[in-house]
């Protein structure tokens, strides 16, 4: 028996879930890249993608993944042979480094783990023994997606400041623009880069970076700058440069309608929204936790996102449960990645949900959990609704 039929709940990290709303603005023809619409699309973007990053400089655009946005951020303010570090806490910076690597930059990795933060104080231990400066840049996520922990960008910048190191400061916040504050003026960051196909409800195929004056400065001397990725060629006057090529035009009409929700909605509601589902989830998983078969994956309660919530399954497969809720109630979980392979599944509560989807998600895990005799503590659904029902008035 199955009660899959009916909508399907996409619970993983990524991509998210698109409202329809944006996925209407992209039903349209195709339409001329040099005149209209598009040059108006285009300005508009280009002018609000700086306010969800909460900075003055610029922001780019690319017609890629979160990764081309990785290679794009690196390209246009290293040069070979330099050397950056990369402040581990998971899976993803780790994952950026080794692109830098790759591209011909000495990779230093500030040793972290995948239950932890990153721990301000080490990063300004291993800045201070940099008494040459040799270290350029400091690459480091806002949210992890594989091990879901959120770093502190503030404290991290007050230790390279307290060191007084002149490296950049790039961040990773793919995972986390739109589903929390990310202030890249007020916190000192040089450059941050994110995806359309997280909180930001638009379907994968869309990279952004923002740069503010240092990184720009950098830029001027960097030779790992490619013509695709180039900010001074995409600088250039003329539309297509804007884009290095053809438009992604669908994207960016979608994109514009998502930025149009998300900006009525308001961004710090967006960040409360998020931290209500995120904890109603965590009130759902610490009760289910009681009976020693879950657990969550980051020790320290302040150090769990709100985009997503890794929970281990230490001595067990989560596959079985993950099929079940696939196949019998139609919600796709996120499963566990790098070191947490088959030890641990993911919960996505980022970008367009609301408490009757998370109700949902979580509804279906219980249902799996007593099915397949998981041990668990009991009202784990109903810990998340009376937690919502005090806190939403
Ligand atoms: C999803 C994600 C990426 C990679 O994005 P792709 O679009 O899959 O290339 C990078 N960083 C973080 C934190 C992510 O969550």
């Amino acid at each position: 028996m199955t009660v899959a039929n009916g909508r399907g709940f996409l619970s993983i990290p990524g991509p998210t879930n698109i409202p329809d709303a944006v996925l209407a603005a992209m039903h349209r023809p195709a339409i001329d890249i040099y005149s209209g619409d598009m040059l108006g699309v285009t300005r508009t973007l280009l002018e609000d993608l700086p306010k969800i990053f909460r900075t003055s400089g610029r922001a780019y655009i690319y017609a890629a993944n979160g990764h081309g946005g990785w290679e794009a951020a690196l390209s246009n303010v290293l040069s070979r042979g330099e050397t950056v570090l990369v402040l581990e806490s998971g899976l993803f910076a780790l994952g950026w480094g080794e692109m830098g690597r790759i591209m011909g930059v000495k990779i230093d990795v500030l040793k972290g783990d995948s239950r932890r933060a990153v721990d301000p104080a080490a990063v300004a231990q291993r800045l201070a023994a940099d008494t040459t400066h040799e270290i350029k840049a400091i690459l480091v996520v806002q949210i992890d997606t594989a091990s879901s922990v959120v770093n502190d960008i503030a404290a991290i910048r007050r230790a390279i400041d307290s060191v007084k190191h002149p490296a950049l400061l790039m961040v990773d916040c793919v995972a986390s623009l739109g589903c929390m504050p990310f202030e890249m003026d007020a916190w000192g960051v040089d450059v941050a880069m994110a995806g359309s196909q997280k909180g930001l409800m638009t379907p994968p195929g869309l990279a952004f970076v923002a740069a503010n004056a240092r990184a720009r400065a950098a830029h001027q001397k960097a030779d790992l700058r490619t013509r695709y990725w180039d900010w001074t060629f995409r600088d250039g006057e003329a539309h297509y440069q804007k884009y290095g090529g053809t438009p992604p035009e669908h994207l960016l009409f979608g994109l514009r309608k998502a930025l149009d929700i998300l900006m009525e909605e308001g961004l710090e509601h967006a960040a409360r929204r998020h931290a209500l589902l995120a904890e109603a989830t965590r009130r759902a998983v610490a009760r289910w936790a009681e009976a020693g078969a879950l657990a969550f994956n980051i020790i320290r309660p302040e150090e769990r996102a709100n985009s997503v919530t890794n929970v281990l399954t230490p001595d067990r497969n989560p596959q079985p449960l993950l099929d079940y809720l696939r196949h019998k109630c139609g919600v796709v979980l996120g499963l566990g990645i790098g070191d947490l392979t088959g030890r641990a599944f993911r919960i996505a509560h980022m970008g367009h949900i609301n408490a009757p989807m998370m109700f949902g998600t979580l509804g279906a895990i219980e249902m799996g959990l007593v099915a397949l005799d998981i041990p668990h503590g009991a009202g784990g659904v109903q810990a998340a609704v009376e937690y919502l029902g005090r806190e939403v008035h």
